[in-house]
């Protein structure tokens, strides 16, 4: 496996003001490696001048390549674009925010070549950042790695190294829902880590609220466990146990002491109970189920709207499905 080129994919939606910061601080970090550099930065349907941005960078260097989605399609999506175009023997991914330091990209490298595949940045702090969606983040990897089969490194985020050949097993992988970081380790191959800093935003906002970042969690769980569906069977399970234990204490209890009407609060807390079990276990249910429908449709990930390859890409994968 030849070692001679890297490309860097930055998905940027809104980050207009952020990207010629992080752009010129990629290219100093560029000057110092012997190796044939380039970026590829993915407009992910940006509503503000992030593409005019864009184009003025390609404009100025040569080693830019810039794509633009129809729409906004979601930062895994935008990701998913940019490795399937881009073209090098490793793809660096990280955040247009700057808050994953491209200073570090030498370390990076340095990993790779002693032979590993992947190498993740594990975030050792993240300034900036309010304790409660650290304490929620943290939470959520404990959960994910206890139902999940592919054991997803704790605090990591995009920012990582990936060598041509695991570019190409995730290309392999056109799943509609995309948790990336479950994808990226479900593929393996030898990994290491480096520990790094996350840098608070250069500017703007972050993207992503609770209400988004939950969501982002219901589709990492769904997409690599089945547990919720199991933990509904055992559930279930147990309330029927306890129904026709319940049911045969009526019975005797009827036998050996009559029948007087009575009994109303029993009878409501018994059927609100069993409601509301039923309920969510349909849920769970449907959220599986919905999944499979939308992944059913087969529709393509993502839509590109401009294309305009630098030297560094373009032999990926054309299709877009
Ligand atoms: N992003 C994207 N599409 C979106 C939302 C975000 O491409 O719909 C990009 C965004 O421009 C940034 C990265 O994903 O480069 C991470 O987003 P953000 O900084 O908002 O997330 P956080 O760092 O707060 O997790
Ligand atoms: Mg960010």
């Amino acid at each position: 496996m030849t070692k001679n080129s890297l490309a860097v994919v930055v998905a940027a939606y809104n980050e207009a003001a952020a990207l010629p910061a992080l752009h010129a601080r990629l290219e100093r970090t560029f000057a110092g490696l012997d190796l044939d550099c380039s970026v590829l930065y993915v407009d992910d349907g940006s509503r503000d001048d992030t593409w005019v941005v864009l184009r003025a960078l390609a404009d100025a260097d040569a080693r830019v390549s810039v794509l633009r989605l129809s729409r906004n399609f979601g930062k895994e999506l935008a990701l998913t674009a940019g490795l399937d175009l881009a073209d090098a023997d490793a793809v660096i991914v990280l955040d247009a925010d700057g808050q994953d330091p491209p200073e570090l990209i030498p370390e990076f490298v340095a990993k790779w070549r002693e032979g590993f595949d992947v190498v993740v940045g594990t975030r050792t702090t993240r300034p900036g950042e309010s304790w409660l969606k650290r304490a929620t983040a943290a939470a959520f990897y404990r959960v994910m790695n206890r139902v999940a089969d592919t054991a997803i490194p704790a605090d990591t985020g995009d920012f990582r190294l990936m060598s041509r050949r695991v570019i190409e097993a995730l290309r392999g992988l056109r799943e509609r829902q995309r948790f990336m970081k479950g994808l990226f380790a479900w593929v393996g191959y030898p990994q290491a880590s480096i520990a790094y800093q996350r840098q608070p935003r250069i500017a703007g906002s972050s993207k992503f609220n609770y209400w988004r970042l939950w969501n982002f969690a219901l589709d990492g769980i769904t997409g690599f466990s089945t547990a919720p569906l199991r933990v509904a069977t055992y559930v279930g399970f147990t309330t029927a146990m306890l129904a026709f234990a319940y049911g045969g204490w009526i019975v005797i209890k009827t036998l050996r002491w009559g029948d007087p009407v009575q009994g109303w609060p029993t009878m409501m807390a018994v059927v609100l109970l069993l409601g509301g079990v039923q309920l969510m276990a349909l849920g769970v249910v449907g959220e599986y189920l919905g999944r499979l429908y939308l992944e059913a449709k087969q529709r393509p990930l993502y839509l590109v709207q401009e294309w305009r390859p630098g030297p560094g890409a373009g032999a990926g994968r054309r299709q877009q499905d």
